[in-house]
């Protein structure tokens, strides 16, 4: 018989055990598993979820011989009934099992904190400037020495003379709110409640479905997904092809015909793609579309979900995080650039959303749909092993064809010129030319700032963070110098803080050394840069990409922030100003991500009838992802960097769980990962892995935290769960050292 005197309680922490709480009668009435309890915790209440009622005898831990524990009670009960059902909270269960976080915390990240707040808050906090902008700018130039998180807030503001949601500030001053409210205390800013700024897709009016008569191999496609949909079974398909070649027109399909079964469909895509293009698109083909976004206001969100959850909409389109969404039938998922990082989260849970679609489809009988011009190597050899299924799209639909690709070796034009020009003649060439038949280029540089190091001629020291084991960028903007992994940021100095030397060189190039080129090379060229630094909401986003596709602009440069789905037919050329920032990262995933690279930028090339030229300049001009990537030939580098992770045990042919042991004390934090290696050597059959370190992670010290590493590498699942199981008892913090698990690593920086 349960006991009907208490519940056990799972929390958002990361602990992986349950709690057990006193309940009055009225309470156990109202409780069902799914639902959320106010408890007390150590000195706070905390709210959890109740999970079900244990026996008498499984209380938690009463030790031998001590006094049974006096049980605290229940504080309240939460919501009007049950948040999550019994699937997701089995799908809960299984995200803490295999991404090796706690039950709770797995719980808590299926809801959105809209909605477990109860927040109905129909407004966001606005700031604006409340001076005028010398005078705002004065005081960031006082600030800038000793409070510069404040001097950034105010310099962001100068950028936005119609202000900016406060949690856009504080995102983009990397900051919390307190300085944001000091401003305000000393009147240099103000803050307003204001109803929602701006909700990017409220306008986005559907676009008519387009008048397509599907290729063959659209058909074909089609023909097998509709299949797997009419049998009500769980199947999962890749569908392979370059962009542009009409994947989209296909998931329409197939989404329609899972409505028409009276299910509903969940589309995901990186946060970035999410444009009012794409949501237009849907919404001309479908009428109850939920868009869930980061820009929704909780009381918005909050209405979204009980309308998703209620059956009220029939699509869903969001970031990764929508996998979780309420749909009480859900029949198809489309994880549409199924390669992109942003699907792995980098927080507990640590989760990837395309491992979660499939599980959750899995478990609801429903088919997924990963698409993408460039497969995952995980995700291409599921297509071909199993459990994947390979659809292929060979070419561009309509009249498009794939650009051109030429590859320039920087080193040879440094020799031949006799200068370190950021561009290369014939860049410079394709791009003039470009602009001469009125059509328009981008440039990528994946690197913000001006330059990307500061160097002493005299001691051949590089400015370092004072918290962190990395040099600083300097960001020419803002006359400052700025710390990529913490954030902070200082006044360039104007000598040497080492040796006291004069001569301090700024080395390498980012977005704002690529301006200056632009300006210089391409006279009176109208352009934007959009980099994080550049762009700090949403709507400065939309903006610079609708000037863009009006033409009011010629050019485009910026990080990785263009180098996305976007979609602009009068696009032509296209530079990738260097291929080296992501070839030249010691992970086993650089080729990978650089063939990515080069293949994505290169589908913004040429997307209608006019051929399009890409030029990738490199001092590596012979490697093999670029090689490959200039052919458009993405099966040739797959096998090649199939085999080569095969060789070197690296996956899809192993399972790696990666530890993090961070703290204060280098020689702590060593110990510590010293006993998780072992733990795991000792513990795991020998044959079937391998334990890498402890080392130092790659950025050893961040914040003045040190960080040791161990990475495991597993044979397969089952190893891996082995280790996950293991890691899981282990306290997640001890002697001063927090320690992060993190299961399928996108990276290991
Ligand atoms: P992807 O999702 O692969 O990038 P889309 O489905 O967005 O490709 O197709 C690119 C463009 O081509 C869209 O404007 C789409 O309407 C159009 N299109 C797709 N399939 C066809 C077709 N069979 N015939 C003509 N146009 C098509
Ligand atoms: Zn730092």
């Amino acid at each position: 018989m349960p006991d009907l005197s208490v519940v056990s309680v799972c929390l958002p922490i990361p602990v992986a055990t349950a709690f057990t709480y006193a309940v009055t009668e009225q309470q156990r009435r109202d409780l069902v598993p799914g639902r959320r309890v106010r408890v007390p915790f150590g000195p706070r209440s905390m709210d959890g979820w109740c999970v079900g009622f244990p026996h008498a005898g499984d209380r938690d831990d009463p030790r031998p011989g001590a006094k049974p524990r006096e049980l605290k009670a229940v504080e309240a009960v939460l919501d009007d009934g049950p948040l999550l059902d019994a699937a997701m909270m089995d799908l809960a269960h299984w995200i803490a099992e295999t991404y090796a976080c706690s039950w709770g915390e797995a719980l808590s990240a299926c809801v959105p904190a809209g909605v477990r707040s109860g927040a109905t808050s129909a407004t966001v906090l606005h700031a604006r400037l409340a001076v005028p902008d010398d005078e705002a700018l004065a005081a960031a130039g006082r600030l800038a020495a000793k409070q510069t998180k404040r001097s950034r807030i105010l310099r962001i503001l100068l950028e936005h003379p119609e202000g900016l949601a406060v949690r856009d500030l504080v995102r983009a001053a990397q900051c919390s709110d307190s300085p944001v409210k000091t401003l305000a205390k000393h009147g240099l800013l103000t803050i307003t409640d204001r109803a929602i700024a701006t909700d990017p897709f409220a306008g986005a009016a559907p676009e008519p479905p387009a008048d397509v008569t599907l290729s063959q191999a659209q058909e074909g496609a089609l023909a097998a997904l509709s299949a797997a949909i009419a049998s009500g079974g769980h199947a999962g398909f890749l569908i392979h092809g370059v962009t542009s070649s009409g994947k989209t027109e296909i998931y329409l399909r197939a989404i329609r015909t899972v409505i028409e079964a009276g299910r509903q469909a969940i589309v995901l895509v990186p946060e970035i793609s999410l444009t009012p293009q794409t949501v237009a698109r849907f919404r001309g083909w479908f009428e109850r579309v939920a868009v869930l976004h980061s820009a929704l206001t909780d009381a918005e969100r909050r209405r979204q979900w009980h309308d998703i959850r209620g059956g009220r909409a029939d699509v869903v389109i969001g970031p990764r995080s929508a996998i979780f969404a309420p749909v009480p039938n859900l029949g198809l998922v489309v994880l549409d650039e199924e390669h992109e990082n942003s699907f792995k989260q980098q927080s507990a849970p640590r989760y990837h959303a395309r491992e979660v679609a499939l599980e959750r489809a899995r478990r609801a009988s429903a088919v997924v749909v990963l698409g993408t011009a460039t497969p995952s190597l995980e995700s291409w050899i599921a297509a071909h092993r199993g459990p994947l299924r390979l659809l292929t799209l060979p070419a561009r639909v309509g009249t498009g064809t794939l650009p051109k690709v030429e590859i320039i070796d920087m080193v040879r034009e440094t020799l031949d010129t006799k200068r370190r020009d950021l561009l290369s003649r014939r860049l410079v060439q394709v791009v003039k030319r470009t602009l001469a038949r009125k059509e328009q280029a981008i440039l990528f540089l994946n690197r913000r700032g001006f330059a990307t190091s500061v160097f002493c001629s005299r001691c051949g020291g590089t400015l370092r963070c004072r918290r962190c084991s990395v040099s600083v960028t300097f960001h020419r903007a803002h006359g400052t110098v700025l710390c990529h992994p913490c954030g902070e940021e200082r006044p360039m100095p104007q000598q040497c803080p080492d040796c006291g030397g004069a001569g301090l060189a700024r080395l390498g190039a980012g977005t704002e050394r690529l301006e200056d080129a632009v300006r210089s090379c391409f006279p009176g060229v109208r352009f934007a840069r959009m980099d994080s630094d550049a762009m700090h909401d949403r709507s400065s986003y939309d903006r610079v990409l609708g000037a863009f596709g009006r033409r009011e602009l010629d050019l485009l440069l910026g990080t990785q922030m263009i180098a996305k789905g976007l979609h602009f037919p009068s696009v032509t050329a296209v530079g990738v100003v260097s291929a080296d920032a992501s070839l030249l990262v010691p992970y086993f995933r650089a080729a990978e991500r650089t063939f990515q690279l080069v293949a994505q930028v290169a589908g913004r090339a040429g997307r209608s009838t006019a051929p399009g030229t890409v030029v990738v300049q490199t001092i590596q001009p012979r490697h093999p992802a670029l090689l490959h990537a200039a052919r458009h030939d993405f099966e040739g580098f797959a096998a090649a960097e199939s085999a080569e992770r095969a060789r070197y045990h690296w996956p899809p042919h192993t399972r790696l769980v990666r530890v993090v042991v961070a703290g204060r004390s280098d020689h702590a934090a060593r110990d510590r990962a010293q006993q998780v290696a072992d733990e795991l050597r000792t513990s795991l059959p020998p044959d079937a892995h391998d334990v890498l370190g402890p080392a130092h992670c790659p950025i050893e010290r961040v914040r003045d935290r040190f960080r040791w590493q161990v990475v495991l590498r597993a044979a397969d699942e089952p190893v891996q769960r082995a280790a996950i199981l293991r890691l899981r008892r282990l306290s997640p913090k001890a002697r001063g050292t927090d320690l992060t698990i993190d299961v399928d690593p996108a990276d290991l920086t």
